[in-house]
């Protein structure tokens, strides 16, 4: 039976995220605390069961699945049976979300898994700086690990860079740059308040997606792309270029009322929202029904009812939500 994933307000869910790890082998200062304390691995869904859970939200008519974390290629066992997910019937498009740091290793597989677009994190071109964003990252690996990926020719690989003012705001054009110089696109992420960091107060780093545009504006002309994505990015491109840059804004331009999406967090926790705490507990079903599909899609379909209209940031209040990214999926 094909279901169709409605919520009360009528936006249609075609969409998952399923972080399939909380663990990561960098420490982005917007993303984690310096210190972090990771879940035990009974608490974390195994791969049998994400993959069950990719198969019942495909069976209820979602079409794309993204698997992030943490970093999802550090996830063991995850790389080798992707293409289980890769190959469900109904599912056009599985995506992955990394940090590039084990790219030169996992390009082929994933390719080969049936992988077709891959969002690369960097926020910075300088060895330097990019260490102090990452506190462990190594910008020569990530650099390898996408050129790695355009030799594999995926259908798309898209850049993501957070943008905070006094670390990497400086950085603009030369991240503008490399994407073209790379044929490949990019976005631009305003920070969001997701768990309590020490490193930096956000609302002095925040710089706002008009001002990262204007940035830009000053080199290359922008056209405004209206076309639907997937995900929450609003367009542009360029003269006689096929990069495309796209703003995630989800302070100057809410994007709540075209949400598609859900998430599971990696204890299979379905996120209605990320900017709020509505969700609903599928790991109980999944451990105490091992392997079946129906009560899952029982509780799924349940909890459409449960994603809220819209998300509140503020910056300048204490963080409401306090699960981190990586714990959430971003
Ligand atoms: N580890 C992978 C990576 O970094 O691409 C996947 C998980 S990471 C949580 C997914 C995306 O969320 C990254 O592009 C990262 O820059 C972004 N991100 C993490 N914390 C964020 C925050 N507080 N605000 C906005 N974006 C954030
Ligand atoms: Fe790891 Fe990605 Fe979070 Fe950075 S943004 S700490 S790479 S999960």
């Amino acid at each position: 039976m094909q279901y169709q994933l409605i919520d009360d307000f009528g936006r249609q869910v075609d969409y998952v995220r399923i972080s399939v790890t909380d663990r990561c082998d960098f420490r982005c200062v917007y993303c984690m605390a310096e210190e972090m304390t990771f879940l035990p691995r009974h608490s974390i869904m195994s791969i049998e069961e994400i993959e069950l859970v990719a198969k019942a939200f495909v069976a209820l008519g979602v079409t794309r699945i993204r698997l992030t974390g943490g970093e999802p290629l550090v996830r063991r066992g995850l790389v080798e049976n992707l293409h289980k997910i890769g190959k469900l019937e109904g599912l056009n498009e599985l995506l992955i979300t990394t940090n590039g740091s084990q790219l030169v290793r996992h390009a082929k597989t994933l390719k080969e898994a049936g992988v077709k677009r891959l969002n690369v994190s960097l926020d910075s071109l300088d060895e330097a700086k990019f260490t102090a964003m990452t506190r462990t990252g190594k910008l020569s690996q990530v650099l390898q690990g996408i050129d790695a990926a355009i030799e594999e020719g995926f259908e798309r690989i898209k850049i993501n860079a957070v943008v905070m003012r006094g670390s990497n705001d400086d950085e603009v054009l030369d991240l503008v740059d490399f994407a073209r110089d790379k044929a490949i696109d990019i976005a631009f992420i305003e920070e969001m308040p997701l768990g309590n960091i020490q490193s930096h107060d956000r609302a002095l780093t925040y710089c706002s997606s008009d001002d990262v545009r204007e940035m830009i504006e000053q080199h290359y002309p922008l056209t405004h792309n209206p076309q639907k994505t997937a995900g929450p990015s609003r367009y542009y491109s360029m003269p006689n270029h096929k990069t495309q840059i796209g703003f995630i804004s989800p302070h100057s331009h809410n994007f709540c009322s075209d949400c598609n999406r859900v998430r599971v967090t990696v204890e299979g926790r379905l996120l209605l929202c990320l900017g709020n705490e509505h969700s609903l507990d599928l790991m109980p079903i999944l451990r105490s029904q091992p392997g079946q599909i129906v009560p899952l899609q029982e509780a799924i379909i349940a909890a459409m009812a449960l994603k809220p209209e819209k998300h509140h940031f503020d910056l300048h209040e204490k963080p409401q939500i306090l699960r981190f990214m990586n714990a959430t999926g971003g």
